[in-house]
């Protein structure tokens, strides 16, 4: 039997090597559901490659395009966010495969979760939001959660096998492309120089956060719920070559590191055939090609949110759901030429210090958290607009 996959997010970096991955392996997977933001055209052509059961377009002023798009095709069309969360739960779904950027991911993973369907996860937004709910709903029904995020799935890799509990965990950074750049410097870098990740091409998103290492203290927070640690349980280490994607440190010193080429095909490969592995065809590490491999501590001096994200961690209730929404808005703001590079760090600190603690969040609490984070984060970039 075919491993029937929903892929949310397909339009997207991770959606389209998910795709390679389908499209190499016809024997083993099939698309039952294709989900895009608003990239209509691009659904279209992939809807018409895998012919899946049902594609949804999120934003709805699409819909009537995608339809008639697709009229000649068994096709069923769904438009809006709530047809995310309600396209995974269908009995013809094995796998749901998570590529969406941000919030607009958590409640789709979630109903997933309660719909007893395996998870393979890139969208990180949705632990860092409500890790704790999610795996707790994965732990009730044993339903697995694998990874895609390539330092949680070196994490994973080094854990398969063991029954001893890691001591600690080793996430490795590349330090993103203003690894070496003064602080004075870091005031005024454009969105083109943002954008310019030295190893990885990614979203628009998760590459400004990889440059200001929101990316990896959001990181770290998945790591917390993933593999059940404590934040003092979880290093962050600069290794600007990207080969170690990330270590495990056990009870005796013995530390097992996954490396690899920069090449998420491997991840998310690895997700969707766990526990086999299978031929790739990518490019393999030539150790003579890379005899140097570095190792350096962050500088949270330059990049404080990295320590922010270890603070909302430790502090907890709906901390990260503020730092994450006050974070999406600066992004945006940041990508849209509004606000400074610099501002980024200002919005998330002036929304963390005046939005609405919530010790215990429920599910509803988180979203009415991420509306008045993001309300204010929009206040503060509105002063700050150049
Ligand atoms: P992307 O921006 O390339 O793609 C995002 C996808 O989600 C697109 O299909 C887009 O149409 C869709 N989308 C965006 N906003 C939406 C919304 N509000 N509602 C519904 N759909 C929406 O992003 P990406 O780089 O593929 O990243 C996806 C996730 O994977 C992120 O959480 C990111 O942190 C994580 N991740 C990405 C990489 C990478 O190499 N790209 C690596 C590790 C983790
Ligand atoms: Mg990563």
């Amino acid at each position: 039997m075919k491993q029937r996959l929903a892929l949310l997010g397909s339009t997207g970096s991770i959606g389209c090597q998910t795709l390679d991955i389908v499209r190499r392996r016809p024997e083993e997977f099939e698309v039952t559901t294709l989900t895009a933001g608003s990239r209509w055209e691009a659904l279209v052509a992939q809807a018409r490659e895998f012919q899946p059961d049902s594609v949804v377009i999120a934003d709805e002023r699409y819909y009537e395009r995608v339809r008639e798009a697709l009229a000649s095709e068994p096709i069923k069309v769904y438009a809006g966010s709530e047809a995310l969360s309600q396209v995974v739960t269908g009995g013809e779904v094995d796998t749901v495969v998570n590529a969406l950027v941000g919030y607009a991911g958590m409640l789709p993973s979630l109903s997933a979760v309660k719909a007893s369907k395996r998870l393979a996860l890139a969208n990180k937004e949705s632990l860092v939001v409500a890790g704790e709910h999610i795996m707790r709903e994965a732990a009730e029904r044993n339903v697995p959660i694998l990874p895609i995020d390539s330092e949680h799935s070196a994490i994973f890799q080094c854990l398969a096998g063991e029954v001893s509990a890691p001591r600690r965990v080793i996430v490795t950074a590349s330090g993103g492309p203003f690894l070496r750049t003064p602080a004075e410097e870091l005031k005024n870098v454009t969105v083109e120089q943002a954008l310019a990740h030295p190893n990885w091409s990614m979203g628009a998103k998760i590459t400004i956060d990889s440059s200001t290492l929101v990316n990896k203290g959001f990181e770290v927070i998945e790591a917390k719920w993933l593999f059940g640690l404590k934040p003092e349980q979880i290093d962050v280490l600069v290794h600007p070559q990207s080969i170690i994607h990330s270590m495990v440190e056990f009870e005796d010193g013995a530390i097992k590191a996954q490396l690899g080429t920069p090449d998420m095909h491997l991840p998310i490969q690895y997700a969707l055939r766990f526990p086999e592995r299978g031929e790739l065809g990518e490019e393999r590490l030539d150790f003579s090609k890379c005899a140097n491999l570095t190792f350096e501590a962050p500088d949270l001096v330059r990049f404080p949110l990295l320590q922010t994200a270890y603070d909302c961690l430790r502090k907890g209730g709906n901390s990260c759901c503020v730092m994450n929404g006050s974070n999406e808005v600066a992004v945006a703001a940041f990508l849209r030429g509004e606000i400074k590079y610099i501002d980024i760090q200002s919005v998330i600190m002036g929304t963390l210090e005046k939005a609405q603690f919530v010790a215990n969040p429920t599910i509803d609490d988180y979203a009415a958290s991420n509306e008045e984070s993001r309300r204010i984060a929009r206040e503060i970039a509105q002063r700050l607009r150049k």
